[in-house]
């Protein structure tokens, strides 16, 4: 049987974009549907415009620190129209570049809602259309919650758009995009409410990290509820009360739900397509992103596992090597590096100290440092930097970093640490004097050893040593 395209892929974002574009250019005849945006959550109402606007907050405290070097700065005043036509304008321009790369790669573009009608055709804004082969790559939306006046809540997906900067604003959840707003909206002058069920942020992250940046959020004026969630959330004329299950009642003007991201498989026709799914919608995959219906495949956050904007371009990058190129690539979703844009930021590669520990022993290295450029600003914000080493091999297993920078510091250390560098790699190399990432290989004074039996705790952390100022050369 012949069909209208070798491959068709149903989204537009990260995944489909490279998996479509790359296949094209391995000569498939491609089509792919997107009806919202091209360039999907990550370049529109996610990463890109959040990191545009987490560097709009950091202006406000970097004018403040330049008084400390002599620069006599006012405390400016920050206009939101202007950061958000900005944000518009560049945001346009990459969509355009997205599109613009399918096309120029000869996919076939349709600015549709694609549907399945069965395993190998799809309704495509009202045209049938058959593939050979079809890609799921629809990505994910952020969850809405559930309790009482959950509605008068926004999430992420409005939260690049508001008219005006909220005064008071009260985040829920304390997950990536809780805590990356929580630092936007401070670092722009709201009085910043965040709210967690757990006792620290980002579970899952290693402990010394989540308690460092509890510090630092409080640090930077964030109030931190922690181990409690809301009950309920009133509107009083605009006004909103968030009710807490801790007994207390917060006041807002804008209450934004981050409680999390499902798979975007509602409409889909995935029964008609016969395509298997699991927890929360999400599509089954192998290894090879092959769903149960071997001709038909999902990638990025449709499959919900780890989702990452580059997991998904890998993803989509590999599957169409695969299916039109030179055969599989191989890479592994292990160690994936990922970084948290908190203010300060945070990034880790690897294991934490409680994931080794469960392994072997494992050696700790942790240092935490006032940054050069804050011993002369005078801001109270902390770096740590901790490295994470199996005894037994010496291998690095593990690298995490709190503090400027640490999200261009740690691409270069999950480089090594994918190629299995030893602590003794990392001892023999050479720093770049002054940095703060030159103490990633001068920490030479193991902190503790941790050592966990099977499915129990490890020791309770020891809060790490003051060290001074790390770019004078203190800790080499
Ligand atoms: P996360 O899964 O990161 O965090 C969700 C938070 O909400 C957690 O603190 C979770 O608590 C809490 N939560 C979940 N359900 C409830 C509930 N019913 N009541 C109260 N609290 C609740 O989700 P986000 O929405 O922050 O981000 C979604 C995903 O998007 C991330 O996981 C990440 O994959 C991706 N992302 C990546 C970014 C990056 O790479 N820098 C930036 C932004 C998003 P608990 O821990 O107890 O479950």
């Amino acid at each position: 049987m012949t069909y209208d395209f070798d491959l068709f892929v149903i989204g537009g974002g990260s995944a489909g974009v490279r998996c479509a574009r790359i296949a094209a250019g391995h000569g498939a005849r491609v089509g792919v549907a997107e009806d919202r945006f091209w360039g999907g959550t990550c370049v529109n109402i996610g990463c890109v415009p959040k990191k545009l606007m987490v560097m709009a907050a950091e202006y406000g405290n970097a004018a403040r620190d330049a008084r400390g070097f002599g620069w006599h700065c006012e405390d400016g005043t920050h206009d939101w129209h202007t950061l958000i036509a900005n944000k518009d304008l560049e945001i346009s321009r990459l969509n355009a570049i997205y599109r613009r790369l399918l096309d120029n790669a000869g996919a076939k573009i349709f600015e549709s809602r694609a549907t399945f009608l069965d395993a190998h055709t799809l309704d495509v804004g009202g045209q049938r259309v058959t593939a050979d082969k079809i890609v799921i790559a629809t990505g994910g939306h952020p969850t809405r919650p559930a309790f009482p006046g959950g509605e008068h809540c926004i999430i992420s997906d409005d939260a690049f758009f508001l008219p005006e900067r909220p005064q008071r604003v009260v985040l829920l959840g304390g997950g990536y995009i809780g805590v990356e707003f929580a630092g936007i909206f401070a670092g722009l002058g709201s009085e910043v409410h965040l709210v967690m069920r757990q006792p620290l942020p980002l579970r899952g992250f290693d402990e010394d990290l989540r308690t460092g940046l509890v510090e630092a959020l409080e640090a930077d004026g964030i109030r931190l509820h922690l181990s409690t969630s809301p009950t309920s959330v009133e509107n009083l004329g605009g006004v909103k009360k968030v009710h807490l299950t801790d007994g207390a009642v917060l006041t807002a003007d804008l209450v934004f739900a981050a409680i999390g991201r499902a798979p975007n498989v509602a409409g889909l026709g995935l029964d008609r397509a016969g395509v298997e799914t699991g927890k929360a919608g999400a599509v089954i995959v192998d290894t090879h992103n092959a769903t149960n219906q071997k001709h038909i495949f999902a990638i990025g956050d449709v499959t919900d596992r780890l989702n990452l904007t580059p997991v998904a371009t890998a993803e989509g990058h590999a599957l169409a090597d695969a299916l039109f190129g030179p055969g599989p690539r191989h890479w592994t979703l292990d160690r994936v590096p990922t970084a948290v844009f908190s203010s300060p930021p945070l990034a880790t590669v690897g294991l934490t100290e409680h994931q080794a520990a469960q392994r072997g022993p494992a050696d700790i290295y942790l240092s935490r440092f006032t940054p050069m450029r804050h011993a002369l600003s005078g801001r109270a914000r902390k770096t740590l930097m901790k490295l994470v080493v199996d005894q037994a091999t010496q291998k690095v297993v593990g690298a995490h970093m709190l503090g400027e920078d640490a999200p261009e510091i740690m691409q270069g250390l999950s480089i090594a640490i994918n190629c299995g560098a030893t602590k003794a790699d990392f001892d023999r190399t050479v720093g770049i004097h002054p940095t703060a990432a030159e103490e990633f290989v001068t920490m030479r004074t193991r902190t503790r050893v941790a050592e966990a039996p099977p499915e129990t705790d490890v020791t309770p952390l020891t809060p790490p040593a003051e060290i001074g100022v790390a770019e004078m050369g203190v800790g080499a």
